[in-house]
């Protein structure tokens, strides 16, 4: 069965192993690289990025996982899990790290202070969500790989760019684990599925 770890140092790592086991996958939480070696893709949760960041250090998680994504492990990252699939970070820690593996600049808490949390509409893969975003980074640059999975449809920061793909990568500023709605969780064991079956 497919197997899929949601990485587990920080952040709703309970509430993204709850979305997969939904999907008729297994989901287990990796905290360990010989956790790491014993799954076929990784979820990146959200919470914070400069805290994940520094326990992928702590836990010696920061290479081993840059390689599997290097290899074409699938990926997902909701909100500071996209921060962390990001090659370039804006208004990040100075000592702020990335596992990287998206073309993309993304700026941290971009919808301003002041609405630190908030739902709306979001436009994904042309279908129309329900987004939660709490202290949420977009997408300011998408390099040529990378495809526009998802903008916001209204408000203020109708336009904005808050989900994207690159190859086996996927990523939105928001949480679906928090909506109870699995079409993006769905899409990702989709793409676990399809590039188990492209390995073969
Ligand atoms: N602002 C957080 C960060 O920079 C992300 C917030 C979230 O994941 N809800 O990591």
């Amino acid at each position: 069965m497919t197997t899929i770890g949601v990485l587990a140092l920080q952040g709703d790592v309970r509430e993204h192993l709850g979305a997969l086991a939904e999907c008729d996958v297994l989901a287990r939480p990796v905290r360990r690289p010989a956790e790491l070696d014993d799954v076929d893709a990784l979820v990146v949760p959200g919470g914070e990025s400069t805290a994940i960041s520094k326990l992928a250090v702590t836990f010696e998680l920061l290479d081993p996982i840059r390689k599997r994504i290097a290899e074409g492990m699938p990926a997902y990252g909701s909100c500071a899990g996209m921060i962390m699939l990001a090659s370039e970070v804006l208004d990040g820690r100075p000592d702020q790290q990335t596992f990287g593996g998206i073309d993309m600049t993304v700026r941290r808490n971009a919808f301003g202070r002041q609405v630190d949390s908030f739902e709306d509409t979001v436009d994904f893969d042309g279908d129309s969500l329900p987004a939660v975003f709490i202290r949420a980074p977009w997408v300011e640059r998408t390099g040529p790989g990378v495809r526009v999975m998802g903008r916001v449809t209204g408000g203020p920061a109708a336009g904005r760019i808050v989900a994207v793909r690159q190859g086996n990568l996927l990523a939105t500023a928001f949480h679906p684990e928090l909506t109870g709605d699995l079409r993006v969780h769905r899409h990702f064991v989709d793409l676990v599925r399809q590039a188990d079956v492209d390995a073969r």
